[in-house]
C-alpha cells in the first residue's frame, strides 16, 4: 500500500505572502520601496504620512509623473513593472527600483489604495483599492497630479508578522532614518515627513552640504563640511569630508550612498576611514558622506532583497581615487613646521651613517662625532632612572650635548614626558613618547629586513586564527616578521623586525590580537609594534637619543602619532612675550 504523498505545492496567494514578508518587514520597509517609486517617477517633492509610526498607516504623496487607469490596474500585481523589460535590461538599470516586486508585496499584506494622475493628463484621478492583494475597488476620484499610496493595517492577514511590529514610536523613528537617507540621497528633491498630521521633517530642497546640515541640525555645521569630488573610468563622486575635529565615537555619520542608495559596503566604509587614519585616534570616526555614481553595468544590486549590498567590478581603482581624494583634501589639517624653517630629514641618515653635530654660535663646545648607534633609535632607551620621579623631572642634559643638527637646541626633559628644545625663536615641547612611535611606525613603514632568530619561538594559535595569520604572511613578512607554520596549531616565530626592538613573546601576543581581528592587519601591527617599541611616559631618556627623536619628529610632514594626536606643541618668542605683557 502506497503512502499518501506528504508533500504539496502552495497556493499562490500563500506563497506570495510568505515572498511578500521578505520584502516588506515593517512600515520602514513600506516607506523605502514608496519613496523609491516617488523618485523613479521623477518627483520634485515629496511627503510621507504616518499614523501609528506606520503601522496603521503610510501615506506616499508625489508630484511625479504618475499613471493611467491601465497601470493602475496593474501596479500592484506580482512582477509589475515599467522599468525593464527583459534580463538584459538588467545591466542598464538607472532607476532605484526594477524588480516589480514592492507594490505585489506591500498589496499582499495590507490595503492598498493607489490615487494618481499623469502628469500629462487635466481630467481626474483614478483611484484603485486593492486588499490582501485582491482588487476590491477601481473608479475616479478627487485629487491632484501624481500619486498618493496609501498603506493602512499592516500585516492585517498575517498575525504571526504583525506581532512583531514595534510601538509606535520606535517604528517611526525607523521610518524617519529611512526618509533621512532616501533625502541625503536626493538633496535636490523637497521632503517632508509628517506623523499624526504633525510636521516633523521638512528638507527643503538644497545643494548636497545643505542638505545634510538640514537632516543633522545641531549636529554637523556647514562650515567644517567640505564637498569634494573625482572620478575615474565608469564612474564618479561627490565626498562631503568633515574636519578630523568633529571626528566621532561612532560611525553614524559615515555614509556610503552608490548611485543614490545608502549600502553598507565594508570596502568603502573602509576607504573613507583608511583617509583619515592618520588624523584620528583609534577609537574616534570622520563625519565623512560618500555618493559615488558607478556605470549600472559596473554595479549589481541584485543581490540583496533590500539592495543594501552590491557588487562592482572596478572596486579597487575605485577605492584609490576616494582615498587620494580625501588625502589631497586633508594634507590641509596637517600638523607640520611652517615651510620657513627647513629641516633635514635627519632619521634614515641617523640609522646608517655619522651624524655632525652643528657647531652653534651659542656654544663654545667643539664639534663633536657620534653615530648612529648612539642615538639608539633601534632600541628602547635604556631607563636611567626610576620611571617618572618628580625629583629629576628637569633633566638637563651637558651643554655640548645639546645641539642638534639644523640648529636644535634641546634643553631636556620635563614631567618624565616632554622633549623642551628651542629652534630659531621658537619653542617646542615634544611628546617623546608619541613622537618616537611615530618615527618608528614611518619606518615600519618602509618595511623592514627580518632578523632571524637563533631559537625560533613556538607558539600555537586556533585554526581559524591560523588562516588568517597565513593570509597575512606576506604582508608580515615585509615588516621583517617572519613565521613558519609547523603543525594545524603550531607555529614558530623565525624572525624579528632588524628595524625596531621588540619582545618576542609581545609581538606574538600582537599577532594572536590581531589575527582575531584582520581587518587593517599590517597598519594595527605597524602601531603596535611602534608603540611596543617606543621609549614610554617616565622613561629619562639619553640626550643623544632625545636628540634624534627631535630631529625625527620636526622633520615629520605629518606630525601625529599613528593614533592621531599631535607630537608637539611650539610657542614662538611673541606667544610668550605676550604672555607676560611685553608685547
Ligand atoms: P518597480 O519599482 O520595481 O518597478 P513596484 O512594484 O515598486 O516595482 O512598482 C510597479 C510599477 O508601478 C512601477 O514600475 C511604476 O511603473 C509604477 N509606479 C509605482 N509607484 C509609482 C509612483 N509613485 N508614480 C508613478 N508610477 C509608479
Ligand atoms: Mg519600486
Amino acid at each position: 500500500m502506497s503512502e499518501l504523498p506528504r508533500i504539496h505545492i502552495l497556493s499562490d496567494q500563500v506563497a506570495r505572502k510568505i515572498a511578500a514578508g521578505e520584502v516588506i518587514e515593517r512600515p520602514q520597509s513600506v516607506v523605502r520601496e514608496l519613496l523609491d517609486n516617488s523618485l523613479d517617477a521623477g518627483a520634485s517633492e515629496i511627503e510621507v504620512h504616518l499614523e501609528s509610526g506606520g503601522n496603521d498607516l503610510v501615506r506616499v504623496v508625489d508630484n511625479g509623473v504618475g499613471m493611467g487607469v491601465d497601470d493602475l490596474e496593474r501596479c500592484y500585481l506580482p512582477h509589475a513593472t515599467s522599468k525593464i523589460r527583459t534580463d538584459a535590461d538588467l545591466l542598464h538599470v538607472r532607476t532605484l527600483g526594477f524588480r516589480g516586486e514592492a507594490l505585489g508585496s506591500i498589496a499582499a499584506v495590507s490595503r492598498l489604495t493607489v490615487t494618481s494622475l499623469p502628469s500629462t493628463e487635466s481630467s481626474l484621478p483614478h483611484r484603485i483599492e486593492v486588499h490582501g492583494g485582491a482588487l476590491i475597488n477601481s473608479g475616479p476620484a478627487a485629487g491632484d497630479r501624481g500619486t498618493s499610496v496609501e498603506v493602512r493595517s499592516l500585516f492585517y492577514n498575517i498575525p504571526a508578522r504583525k506581532r512583531f511590529l514595534k510601538r509606535p514610536q520606535a517604528e517611526s523613528s525607523l521610518v524617519r532614518s529611512v526618509f533621512v537617507d532616501k533625502a541625503l540621497a536626493h538633496p535636490e528633491v523637497s521632503f517632508r515627513l509628517f506623523s499624526e498630521s504633525e510636521l516633523r521633517l521638512y528638507l527643503p530642497g538644497a545643494d548636497q552640504v545643505g542638505r545634510i546640515a538640514a537632516a543633522f541640525p545641531g549636529q554637523s555645521q556647514p562650515a567644517l563640511l567640505q564637498e569634494l569630488h573625482g572620478s575615474g573610468d565608469g564612474f564618479r563622486f561627490t565626498i562631503v569630508a568633515g574636519e578630523p575635529s568633529g571626528a566621532r565615537r561612532d560611525r553614524k555619520h559615515l555614509q556610503v550612498f552608490v548611485n543614490r542608495r545608502r549600502i553598507r559596503e565594508y570596502a568603502l566604509v573602509q576607504a573613507v576611514e583608511y583617509a583619515y587614519r592618520d588624523y584620528l585616534h583609534g577609537g574616534l570616526f570622520p563625519v565623512a558622506y560618500l555618493f559615488l555614481e558607478v556605470d549600472p553595468e559596473l554595479v549589481d544590486f541584485n543581490v540583496h532583497p533590500a539592495k543594501r549590498e552590491a557588487r562592482f567590478r572596478n572596486l579597487p581603482v575605485i577605492h584609490r581615487r576616494i582615498v587620494d581624494t580625501f588625502a589631497s583634501h586633508l594634507r590641509a589639517f596637517n600638523r607640520s613646521l611652517p615651510p620657513d624653517l627647513p629641516v633635514s630629514p635627519t632619521l634614515t641618515g641617523l640609522q646608517t651613517h655619522p651624524v655632525h653635530i652643528q657647531q652653534n654660535h651659542t656654544s663654545g663646545a667643539p664639534p663633536t662625532r657620534w653615530s648612529a648607534a648612539d642615538a639608539n633609535l633601534r632600541t628602547p632607551a635604556p631607563r636611567y632612572g626610576p620611571a617618572y620621579d618628580l625629583s629629576r623631572s628637569f633633566q638637563v642634559p651637558d651643554e655640548h650635548e645639546t645641539i642638534g643638527t639644523t640648529g636644535v637646541r634641546y634643553l631636556g626633559q620635563i614631567f618624565g614626558l616632554f622633549l623642551v628644545v628651542e629652534r630659531a625663536d621658537r619653542l617646542y615641547l615634544v611628546d617623546q613618547h608619541a613622537a618616537h612611535e611615530r618615527i618608528i611606525y614611518d619606518r615600519l613603514k618602509d618595511g623592514s629586513a627580518a632578523q632571524e632568530m637563533l631559537f625560533p619561538v613556538q607558539f600555537d594559535l586556533d585554526p581559524e586564527l591560523g588562516s588568517a595569520l597565513e593570509e597575512h604572511q606576506t604582508e608580515l613578512a615585509q615588516l621583517g616578521v617572519t613565521v613558519r607554520r609547523t603543525g594545524s596549531e603550531a607555529w614558530d616565530l623565525t624572525g624579528v623586525p632588524a628595524a625596531v626592538s621588540v619582545d618576542a613573546g609581545e609581538l606574538i601576543e600582537m599577532i594572536r590580537e590581531l589575527c582575531a581581528r584582520p581587518a587593517d592587519f599590517s597598519k594595527e601591527l605597524y602601531a603596535s609594534m611602534s608603540c611596543r617599541a617606543a621609549v614610554k611616559d617616565g622613561d629619562v631618556v639619553s640626550p643623544a637619543t632625545a636628540l634624534a627623536i627631535i630631529s625625527g619628529a620636526l622633520a615629520l610632514s605629518n606630525a601625529r602619532c599613528p593614533h592621531g594626536r599631535p607630537i608637539w606643541t611650539e610657542y614662538s618668542r611673541e606667544d610668550l612675550m605676550r604672555q607676560v605683557g611685553r608685547l
